[in-house]
């Protein structure tokens, strides 16, 4: 008989019932460190107070009107993203894959206003990882993902990451509309992209007038100790999508750009009932009074620092599990010489939640706010599960 839930994810056997902070809770009473966070999702711990403030206030006021009318929420929010990034406006979607549909279109429809009907072209890199749209499919352009599917969706240019040649003589083409890059690639396998690199595609995408586009999706809102990931750089996009963290939980995304990029985005060429809803927006607006906060991202590089320290000497003592560290801020990755799903398993055994990703690497993103005590239960708890490899 087919279960009521498909399969279509490898489901580790735990049911979790109750979170606090940085710890999960089963139903059957077990306690689990969370460095997962639902997959960079839960930015702010489980259960944060200030959060559940601001979803109960603003469900005791309003839920939901609908974009036909202003939001005053999704104002403030758009106000924030605006203050703290290059960006002069964003639009509001309720997940990371939609602000990636969005993306795609935004910069077709630019060059398309601006009499380039042609320039269609997205260039995506491998590993990179965009949602699991008809679109988003297509821009990864791995077999994992496109089996089966059917014709995948014309307009992408695939090219390897870091094949710096490859992309010069791609940039070339009349047809292409826009660069669209992770700047630190997530299910990829925790692979950051130098800052020289992103400064390449600035100049690149400038000379040859194309767009930037950005997917901070996994690596956005404070992930890597910036508010954004290529703030690191000093680089700044036209386009970039950000979703996960910046709800805290709830379903909340969102698309910012530049008032150039974005011109041709007139009414009715966006439209989502429930992007940029009340609650999500309150949430958000909660997420970034906290994380925008310098203080905070101090705290932020200050514990990744710690935890870093910890991986190195885990990997250290293990050198028939691990191989490495990677990544930036609390976007980390652990790359593994044993199978990565087998490690993520014996995390399980050992009471802490990581997360697979290609290039058998694991990853770990736990919330922004985690204690210093949650790391190092994090470096105990990852030692007990690699003395069992
Ligand atoms: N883009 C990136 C970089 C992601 O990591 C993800 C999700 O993992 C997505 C897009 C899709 O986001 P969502 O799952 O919210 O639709």
């Amino acid at each position: 008989m087919i279960p009521t839930v498909l399969p279509t994810y490898n489901r580790a056997p735990l049911a979790f019932e109750k979170g606090s902070g940085a710890w999960l809770t089963t139903t059957d009473g077990r306690r689990f460190l969370d460095f997962g966070a639902g997959i960079a999702v839960n930015s702010l711990g489980h259960a944060n107070p200030a959060l559940i403030k601001a979803l109960t206030d603003q469900a005791g006021a309003v839920w939901h009107v609908s974009n036909l009318y202003q939001i005053p929420a999704q104002q403030a929010l758009a106000d924030k993203l605006v203050e703290h990034t290059f960006a002069d406006t964003v639009f509001f979607t309720n997940s990371g894959t939609e602000a990636c549909e969005l993306a795609v279109k935004m910069a077709r429809k630019h060059f398309y206003d601006a009499g380039q009907p042609d320039r269609t072209d997205i260039i995506t890199f491998s590993g990179s990882f965009h949602g699991r749209s008809s679109a988003g499919i297509a821009a990864a352009g791995s077999e994992k993902m496109t089996k089966g599917f059917g014709p995948l969706l014309p307009g992408f240019v695939h090219l390897d990451f870091g094949d710096h040649d490859a992309l010069r003589e791609a940039v070339k083409s009349p047809t292409v509309a826009a660069i669209m890059i992770e700047p630190v690639q997530g299910e990829g396998g925790i692979r950051p992209v130098p800052d020289q690199c992103l400064k390449g595609l600035r100049d690149l995408a400038d000379e040859h007038g194309i767009l930037l586009i950005f997917d901070e999706v996994q690596c956005g809102v404070g992930r890597t100790g910036k508010l954004f990931a290529h703030e690191w750089s000093g680089i700044t996009p036209d386009i970039m999508m950000v979703a996960k963290g910046i709800g805290g939980g709830f379903p909340l995304g969102a698309v910012l750009a530049t008032e150039r990029a974005a011109n041709g985005m007139t009414a009715g060429t966006h439209g989502s009932t429930y992007g940029g809803n009340p609650l999500g927006c309150a949430v958000g607006n909660a997420v970034m009074d906290i994380i925008a906060d310098p203080a905070f991202l101090a705290e932020v590089n200050r514990k990744a620092a710690l935890l870093r320290q910890k991986l190195e000497g885990l990997t250290a003592a293990h050198p028939g599990v691990f191989t490495g560290v990677r990544g930036s801020g609390l976007m980390l990755g652990l790359m593994c010489k044993a199978t990565n799903t087998d490690i993520v398993k014996a995390g399980y055994d050992a009471g802490i939640l990581t997360v697979p990703a290609a290039d058998n690497v694991i990853r770990l993103l736990p919330p922004l706010n985690l204690t210093d005590d949650d790391i190092a239960a994090a470096a105990d708890l990852l030692d007990k599960a690699a003395s069992t490899i």
